[in-house]
């Protein structure tokens, strides 16, 4: 391989992985600098939580609100995708996860925490921690990765399924936010809590 392939390659396979790496680490210094703790404040630092509406929710690395991060994944899969058909695969990666380390910082302000406290009085809510963002992010870099492998049709039907499974099981799903966010339903959100 000649130096100036060489360095093509370094540029389109290296490159966007260290740059997808130094988002992660910005995200976390910008999490902190919103107040975030990097852990739970209950001393433990979990790789799962299971209990949907345990306090633990969003403060260890991973729980059931993590399937919808890997649906965003593959939600940037198929619209970056269809946006930059030419750019390289590394760098949409790249560009899903800058939106969704932007999300999570834009998410974890104070303002939104506030807001969002104030509409679900969500009582004793602080935010996410850091290890919970960053296993935000690095879930929905596995779900790009995750369409990628499985093209357009197999991505479709896993992206119903774990809305169907989020549903059953936590009563809570990435389409069923967004439904409630443009359209606020009292009898959905008494289902919600009802669990
Ligand atoms: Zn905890």
């Amino acid at each position: 391989m000649s130096n100036a392939a060489a360095r093509g390659d370094l540029r389109g396979k290296v490159w966007p992985w260290l740059a997808a790496a130094a988002v992660g680490v910005a995200s976390a210094v910008l999490l902190r600098l919103e107040g975030r703790l990097w852990f739970c404040a209950c001393g433990r630092l979990l790789p799962w939580v299971g209990d949907a509406w345990s306090a633990d929710t969003s403060q260890h690395l991973f729980d059931p609100y993590s399937f919808t991060h890997v649906l965003h994944g593959f939600a940037f899969a198929g619209l970056l995708a269809l946006l930059l058909p030419r750019a390289g695969w590394r760098w949409r990666l790249l560009l899903a996860v800058l939106a969704e380390a932007a999300w999570e910082v834009i998410e974890n302000t104070d303002f939104v925490i506030n807001r969002y406290r104030e509409a679900t009085a969500a009582l004793g809510y602080n935010g996410d921690t850091v290890v919970n963002s960053l296993g935000d992010i690095a879930a929905c870099a596995l779900g790009f990765l995750l369409a990628r492998r499985l093209g357009w049709l197999r991505t479709l039907l896993l992206f119903v399924a774990v809305e169907a499974v989020l549903l059953l099981w936590i009563r809570d799903s990435l389409l069923l936010n967004i439904l409630l966010l443009v359209y606020p339903s009292e009898r959905l959100r008494a289902w919600q809590a009802g669990h």
